[in-house]
């Protein structure tokens, strides 16, 4: 075929072939696009085969979901990159609840009248924290930027400088500060920090102190940072709130993972932490403290443009809700039980699945992810299959995605799911085929 055998745009969409495979429009586009590639594969000296058929490889493109569900078996629990959080069953049957019809989002059903979206989950929130008030707005970091305009613009905030972190995607706690409107200054050095540092930094311009987790690294050796009491006492003598940013933050006992009601119990007066590290949640920021401060940043104009959808309100309270009963929650919430999950059971998988693909058991670490407990090792179990299957892994579906380590793809079964074993194995004879 040579380029002027090509038919026209126009032509091409009107193959009767076509008739009622889509509308006019998406058959012009398809048949350009279609028509542009054929053009290329021509130049190159190829056949560019059926045009037909490449209009409906085209439109089949077009239709295909870009944000699909996808197998998580790099063993990290917590994976920014695949969506952090899966949400528990009875979160998904609340959203699809609220979702599919209107809900009272902001209706006081008892008055007749407008009512407020935080009316929902703050007394929940206040239960599960033992704080006096509390807000949700859409993430973490808009929880920070909200609870720094409202209490600091213009105003300084004091940071020890081995808390001035950067977590994943570029989100500095520098960059937030500025763009709240507070200024920062910092105190103290990297590796040690002590309450005394903070004590000289105060004066008239001082507005709050702020404690930022360390998240996704710690400083070993020669290290200091102050008690969260101590930095109370501090504030308290200066009469300055201190804002304390968990990052992950967890409702449960979990190692050394700071929770908001130890925060608060030390008495940060405002506490913030992520609804979907590990909470086990939707996307969203949860704040919690003194009633008199939660109503500063609830009024304050930033609110209104960060708070969070009904779809993330709904899937928040019954999350929420299985902490109630924290055996439960364990058994209930997806990132608690692949936490908890023994490791024999993680073996079981792994095993059950190379019998299934051929390929061998091997022991791995998995993490924990999402800036928590990033010291902590999972101990855990693969099936490694060969290192050419990771990219169509990837690329099947649904797609697979693993880690390449020492010449071997390794599927990790911390964070597979029992129900998805056999779908792994499926993708696997796909990928190699
Ligand atoms: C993760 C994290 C944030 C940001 O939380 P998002 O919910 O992702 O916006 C802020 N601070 C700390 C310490 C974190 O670990």
């Amino acid at each position: 075929m040579e380029l002027r055998d090509l038919p026209s745009v126009d032509e091409l969409a009107g193959d009767g072939r076509l008739a009622h495979a889509a509308s006019r429009p998406l058959l012009v586009s398809a048949a350009r696009s279609a028509l542009a590639r054929a053009r290329e594969e021509i130049k190159a000296g190829a056949d560019p085969g059926d045009l037909v058929g490449r209009v409906e490889l085209e439109l089949a493109a077009t239709r295909e979901a870009r944000l699909r569900r996808t197998i998580n078996a790099t063993g990290v629990i917590i994976h920014t990159n695949l969506g952090r959080a899966p949400l528990a069953q009875e979160a998904l049957e609340r959203v699809r609840a609220v979702a599919a019809g209107y809900s009272n989002l902001e209706y006081d059903l008892g008055e007749g009248g407008r009512g407020s979206r935080q009316d929902h989950v703050a007394p929940i929130l206040r239960r599960l924290t033992g704080a006096e008030a509390a807000l949700v707005v859409n993430n973490n970091a808009a929880a920070v930027l909200l609870a720094l305009a409202a209490l600091a613009e213009g105003r300084e905030v004091l940071v020890s400088r081995g808390e001035l972190i950067e977590i994943g995607d570029g989100f500095r706690i520098p960059d937030v500060l500025a763009r709240s409107g507070a200024r920062l200054r910092e105190v103290g050095t990297t590796n040690r920090t002590r309450a005394a540092d903070y004590e000289r930094a105060i004066g008239p311009e001082t507005a709050l102190l702020l404690r930022v987790h360390q998240s996704n690294f710690r400083v070993v050796g020669f290290t200091e940072q102050p008690r969260l009491a101590e930095l109370v006492r501090v504030g308290r003598a200066h009469g300055l709130p201190v804002v304390d940013d968990l990052g992950s933050g967890v409702l449960v006992e979990l190692e050394d993972e700071p929770s908001a009601r130890d925060a608060l119990a030390a008495g940060a007066d405002l506490v913030c932490f992520s609804g979907d590290k590990l909470l086990g949640g939707p996307q969203a920021g949860i704040i919690v403290g003194r009633g008199e401060l939660v109503e500063r940043l609830r009024r304050h104009p930033l609110q209104r443009a960060l708070r969070a959808d009904k779809l993330t309100l709904a899937a928040l309270e019954a999350t929420l809700a299985l902490y109630l009963e924290p055996e439960s929650a364990a058994r209930r919430i997806p990132v608690l039980r692949m936490l908890v999950e023994p490791v024999e059971a993680v073996e079981a998988r792994a095993e059950r699945l190379s019998a299934i693909v051929g390929g061998e058991v091997e022991q791995t670490v998995g993490r924990v992810g999402g800036g928590a407990l990033p010291l902590a090792e999972l101990p855990s179990f693969a099936c490694a299959v060969e290192e050419e299957l990771a990219e169509p892994l990837r690329r099947g579906e649904p797609p697979v995605v693993a880690l390449v380590r020492d010449g071997r793809c390794l599927l990790d079964c911390r964070t597979i799911a029992d129900s998805e074993v056999d779908e792994v194995a499926s993708a696997v004879t796909a990928a190699r085929e």
